[in-house]
């Protein structure tokens, strides 16, 4: 790799705006969020680029978002994602404006694209990083990430080469605030792409007709391990969840076992999630679980072992089986709905 010596010619920070089907993904806001603080402490701008067709009313979106100016690429062969397409568009605009930071969402897109974005653009990506901050001194951007396995957070520089590329996870970044009074330059990208460049041919778009959780927009999480036993046991945690307007959550234990969709998984392979309950029954709390679980704002461990390193993450405890203690609560919230109906009922009379 050369040595990138003026480094000073780069400039800005750049979100990549993942969009599927003309809507704008969530990560994508979340990074314009910690985007804006990053372009705040190294006194830059915020910049978000957009690729599709027909995208160009999403630009007000993004500027209400906080991006100051938006390149936008608009064409046919960028309809649908592909990874040819993308990455040449994206390379050529870092290579015409250099930007001095680049940030992609983690997703399955992003993960394919970032690295062969940075292998064109010969630089470094650190990927899945779950914490930015900007070094005081040098301004350079430190990228935090767990490795080996979740054992230990490693912290990457990338001193001369520029943009300095991360992929984020998604559901870590709180996202940024909209405010429809913000004004933004759009930016048209000269797109330079015609079909002998795009050798990927999407044939078609499959989509899963599975029952789809959302654990990342949930108030609520009930969460199920290895303690349930067997699969038949998350039907009683969706009752509980139910009855809190909840979702289900999973260890990946469980998922390996087959006893639920991996899309109910929480971990570091898995969602990471910041509800304001999390309920977490007969999960042991194995470093790679609390790593996508351990911002939620109260979390309450049913287990059998009083030692299980769930407790240590725990706001409340309930030591004891999750057969006994997960229908009694079910039990208590009936009973607390019956008082409340019954009061409802003496009130209107
Ligand atoms: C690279 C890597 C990535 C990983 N990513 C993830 C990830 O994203 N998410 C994830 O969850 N894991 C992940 N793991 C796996 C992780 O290390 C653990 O193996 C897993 O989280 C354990 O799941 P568990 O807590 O359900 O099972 P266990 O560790 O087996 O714990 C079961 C718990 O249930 C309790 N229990 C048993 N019976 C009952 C009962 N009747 N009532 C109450 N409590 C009971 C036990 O005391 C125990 O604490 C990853 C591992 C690696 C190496």
């Amino acid at each position: 790799m050369p040595i990138v010596k003026d480094t000073s010619a780069y400039k800005n920070v750049w979100v990549f705006v993942e969009q599927r089907e003309g809507k704008i993904m969530p990560v994508a806001i979340e990074l314009l969020g910690e985007g804006r603080k990053l372009a705040d402490q190294t006194g830059s701008q915020l910049c978000a680029i957009i690729l599709g067709k027909g995208i160009e009313g999403l630009t007000q979106e993004l500027i209400s978002y906080g991006a100051e100016k938006v390149y936008v690429a608009e064409h046919d062969l960028l309809d649908k994602f592909t990874t040819d397409g993308y990455t040449k568009v994206i390379s050529d605009a870092i290579n015409e404006v250099k930007p001095e930071i680049v940030l992609v969402g983690a997703t399955h897109i992003g993960r394919d694209l970032a690295p062969r974005i940075a292998a064109r653009v010969d630089t470094g990506l650190t990927a899945d990083c779950t914490k930015l901050a900007i070094d005081e001194e040098d301004k350079k951007i430190l990228q935090t990430r767990p490795a080996f396995g979740g054992n230990i957070m490693a912290t990457i520089v990338c001193p001369n080469h520029r943009p300095q590329m991360s992929t984020v996870r998604p559901g870590v970044m709180d996202k940024a605030i909209k405010d429809e009074s913000r004004k933004g330059e759009v930016i048209k990208l000269d797109v330079k792409l015609d079909q002998a460049d795009v050798r990927t041919e999407v044939v078609e778009i499959v989509k899963t007709t599975k029952e789809l959780v959302s654990l990342t927009d949930a108030d609520v999480i009930v969460a199920g391990g290895r303690g349930l036993g067997k699969a038949e046991g998350f039907e009683m945690l969706k009752q509980l969840a139910d009855k809190l307007g909840g979702v289900v959550g999973a260890s990946r234990a469980t998922v390996d076992a087959g006893w639920i969709d991996h899309s109910h998984q929480v971990g570091q392979t898995g969602t990471t999630v910041k509800p304001q309950l999390y309920i977490a029954c007969g999960i042991s709390g194995a470093i790679q679980h609390l790593a996508g679980m351990q911002e939620s704002d109260i979390i309450i461990a049913i287990n059998k072992n009083s030692n299980a390193p769930i407790f240590d993450v725990a706001d409340y405890g309930i030591v004891g089986d999750i057969y006994d203690v997960v229908p009694a609560l079910i039990d208590a919230l009936d009973r607390a709905d019956d008082l409340a109906a019954a009061l409802k009922e003496v009130a209107g009379k």
